[in-house]
């Protein structure tokens, strides 16, 4: 089966798996397929992200217990400060595509993002806007190093650290070891006395060489193990799983050709942001007869209506 049946497949088991609902609760159901913005691609306004293929952690399995979930900002989706007005509990900001928040606009220092400050780490919701419902997990096996009043640090043996912030209903304490997979709380809003938007938000911190211990891009270790999660998986090659992520990439991405490492995206073009839109046939005023352009143009309803059945 080739990956976009896969991904329709899932779609459409996923459409049917849960009851239908108007509830925002649900909104996940109808997320449609799995696609993601490129690593670097931020939102509009947002800051200048890192353009790196890079999975740092190849093997990681995805923090939030099931799917589906979404990868976007708090701040700059549906409801958020910079976002546009609405809820944050609104159907578009659990759909795809995920979109990277690594390097967004913040005053924490970030050696590895081109304004050398950004948000650290990657916002992921839920299935659903609900609180204290959906299991967070270890993402490898390790030690739980720091329980703060709203974050909690995991460390492996190798050093990595994971950051899981927001969390309620935590079922682990300062020094104990976990499993992958073993719950750890629950996807919530908890910000240290005060709330914030029900997310998790998710760090990697890692030993970079000649830079030292920084927060790594988590992104695409997120999509890697989100598509394991859900079934997803490129079929393997005789390098998949090397921990050398340096590798040149063998899954190419189902949106965008990434853009090569360290080098920022070019500033989109006009055609590139108009691609999400209906564009209006070109006008032709000299030299193809009328009768052409006539069936040209009824050609081009046609398609317009088979279209618009799907
Ligand atoms: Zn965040």
């Amino acid at each position: 089966m080739n990956r976009a049946l896969v991904y329709a497949t899932a779609a459409f088991a996923l459409a049917f798996s849960i009851a239908p609902s108007a509830n925002a609760a649900d909104a996940g159901a109808d997320a449609g397929e799995f696609a993601y913005d490129p690593p670097g691609q931020l939102v509009d306004g947002s800051g200048k992200g890192r353009a790196d293929d890079k999975v740092f952690v190849p093997d990681m399995r995805f923090p939030i217990e099931s799917g589906p979930a979404f990868a976007n900002s708090q701040v700059w989706g549906v409801g958020g400060n910079s976002g546009p007005a609405g809820s944050q509990c609104e159907e578009r900001n659990f759909s795809y595509p995920w979109h990277d928040n690594y390097c967004e606009t913040r005053s924490w220092d970030m050696p590895l993002c081109p304004s050398g400050t950004g948000h650290q780490g990657q916002d992921v919701r839920a299935s659903s806007c609900e609180k204290g419902v959906h299991p967070v997990v270890a993402v490898a096996d390790g030690t739980i190093t720091n329980v703060g009043s709203y974050s909690v640090y995991l460390t492996t043996a190798d050093g990595t650290r994971f950051d899981y912030l927001h969390m309620s209903n935590l079922t682990i304490k300062v020094g104990d070891t976990v499993k992958r997979g073993q719950r750890i709380g629950m996807v919530s809003n908890q910000f240290g006395g005060e709330v914030t938007t029900v997310h998790l938000h998710f760090n990697i911190r890692q030993n970079v060489e000649g830079v030292g211990q920084v927060y790594v891009p988590p992104y695409t270790s997120l999509i890697k193990a989100y598509k394991t999660l859900m079934g997803w998986d490129e079929p393997e090659t005789k390098d998949a799983g090397t921990v050398d992520a340096d590798l040149p990439k063998t899954e190419p991405s189902p949106v965008t050709p990434v853009t090569p490492k360290d080098e920022p995206p070019p500033p989109p073009t006009a055609s590139e942001e108009e691609s999400g839109c209906v564009l209006a046939p070109r006008t032709t005023t000299t030299g193809v007869p009328f009768a052409a352009v006539a069936l040209g143009l009824s050609a081009l309803a046609i398609t317009r209506r088979k279209r618009k059945r799907f």
